[in-house]
């Protein structure tokens, strides 16, 4: 029988059968992945075959390929990774231009991250009943700015009434059969979105508030959460990005969308864009067809890999 990994708690893992059952699994035996030495061999989003036996409990025998992933290192010595997520369909990154304000440094971290792991992303501007004029008018250029490189964003406004202009309802369609990995900052709105989208049986939420409530970040499992309309949302409080990835510089700049467009360009094929003779991302810069704060994101992003540092990817 073929299933979906939904929940992990431990040695127990909750699978959602393809016709519809939810049953606790656990792993047969001696269970190892090729090619990843990971502290948790399944994670939620995988597709599993399962053995169902008398008690209405199964071995899982079979995992199928993943189409991506997301981990954690353990530490940045261990060659050990957890493994948050499989399969993931898209991220929505909630962001807030205040209270407290999300950086164009973080948003561009985060995107290059996805781009990395070819996980597609949705921009969701959150809180837009608390921003003033001047600041209204600065995530209307921050929101050219990303749709501008391909990026869909929306504006929404979780705190509101549904027939708000900024309803999150208009987010269910983007949502609808899709596993999405909702990720932001700690206090842009997560729990409060996930929570109006879910049905009022879920106390999921519930614990999650209570854990900012207390102030702690750190669970150890994730969790799908199934939506009305189909598709499943997934929650990692406490992870905010991609998790660690190490890449090359040449490959830096194709994480970057514009930036790599232009940089075909470039005389030199492997142009850092710093300081080459013949530079097309510098020349764009200058004639503003680049953004300045992109620029120095990827300049950022690669002074972490000048200092060979291991950093989180947002
Ligand atoms: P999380 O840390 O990302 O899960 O953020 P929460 O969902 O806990 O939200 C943090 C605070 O922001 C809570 O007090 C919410 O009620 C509030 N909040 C969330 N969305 C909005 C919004 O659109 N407008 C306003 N004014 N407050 C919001
Ligand atoms: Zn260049």
């Amino acid at each position: 029988m073929r299933g979906l990994v939904i929940k992990n708690t431990g040695s127990w893992y909750t699978v959602k059968t393809d016709d519809g059952r939810t049953i606790e699994s656990k792993i047969k035996g001696n269970f190892r992945l090729k090619g990843i030495r990971s502290t948790n061999p399944i994670s939620v989003g995988d597709y599993v075959q399962i053995i169902i036996n008398q008690e209405g409990t199964a071995f899982i025998s079979e995992i199928e390929d993943r189409k991506n992933y997301i981990i954690r290192k353990s530490s940045n010595l261990s060659k050990q990774s957890h493994i948050i997520a499989a399969n993931l369909d898209q991220a929505f990154l909630i962001v807030t231009i205040n209270y407290p304000e999300t950086s164009t440094t973080f948003i561009d971290r985060f995107l290059a991250g996805a781009e990395a792991y070819r996980v597609p992303v949705v921009l969701v501007f959150n809180k837009h009943d608390l921003l003033n004029e001047d600041e209204r008018r600065y995530q209307e250029a921050v929101i050219k700015l990303y749709e501008s490189i391909g990026y869909k964003c929306v504006t929404v406004q979780a705190t509101a009434e549904i027939d708000s202009e900024e309803s999150i309802e208009k987010l269910r369609p983007l949502l609808a059969g899709k596993v999405t990995l909702m990720s932001g900052n700690s206090g842009v709105g997560k729990s409060t979105i996930i929570n109006k989208l879910l049905p009022n049986v879920n106390l999921r939420t519930a614990e999650i508030s209570d854990t900012h409530n207390t102030g702690m970040h750190t669970t150890t499992f994730s969790e799908m959460l199934e939506l009305p309309e189909g598709g499943y949302v997934i929650d990692t409080p406490g992870i905010k990005g991609f998790g660690t990835f190490d890449i090359d510089k040449e490959e830096l700049t194709s994480y970057f969308r514009e930036i790599f467009k232009f940089s075909e360009s470039c005389r030199f094929n492997n142009c850092t864009h710093t300081h080459e003779p013949g530079c097309a991302v510098r020349k764009a810069l200058e004639e503003h067809y680049i953004a300045e704060s992109r620029y120095n994101s990827y300049l950022s992003m690669l002074e972490d890999k000048d200092e060979n540092k291991y950093r989180e990817a947002f």
